[in-house]
């Protein structure tokens, strides 16, 4: 699995070689150059290669928010809490968006709230995760807007 990189160790008004990101993270050199083929941006037209200190900082943190939006079947992002969490008392609503994903598959919101800050949560899915959705939430009832 993918770990986790300290991006505050990074000075920003430096520009690396690969080979000192390699050594700042303890990662393979070719580690860096995947990086590098992910979009890591390199300084243009110099070898060796350079990589700006806001430029790394700016490609880890997008990575591992990316990361970190990765939700559990039991889970629901909080935009307040900024993480997935399972919803108060396991509960959501269901609530049909009166739309489709295809194939006749209507998708739908499941709605909840966030047990840490009362905040309303929401995650989109659809009828295909139905039997996830149903092993994972207590359903307090589903709504079917019409459409
Ligand atoms: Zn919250």
């Amino acid at each position: 699995m993918s770990k986790r990189y300290n991006t505050r160790i990074i000075k920003l008004n430096y520009s690396y070689l690969l080979s000192e990101i390699s050594g700042v993270y303890g990662v393979h050199i070719r580690t860096v150059r995947l990086w590098v083929k992910e979009g890591l941006e390199i300084v243009e037209g110099l070898f060796p290669y350079l990589v700006n200190g806001k430029d790394l900082k700016a490609f880890l943190d997008k990575r591992q928010n990316k990361m970190k939006t990765k939700l559990n079947d039991n889970e629901i992002y909080c935009v307040k809490c900024k993480k997935g969490i399972i919803p108060l008392n396991n509960s959501v609503e269901i609530v049909y968006s009166g739309k489709t994903i295809g194939n006749g598959i209507k998708d739908f919101m499941l709605k909840g709230i966030c047990p840490i800050c009362l905040t309303n949560i929401n995650r989109l899915s659809n009828e295909n995760k139905l039997d996830t959705v149903k092993a994972n939430f207590i359903i307090i009832r589903e709504i079917k807007k019409c459409s």
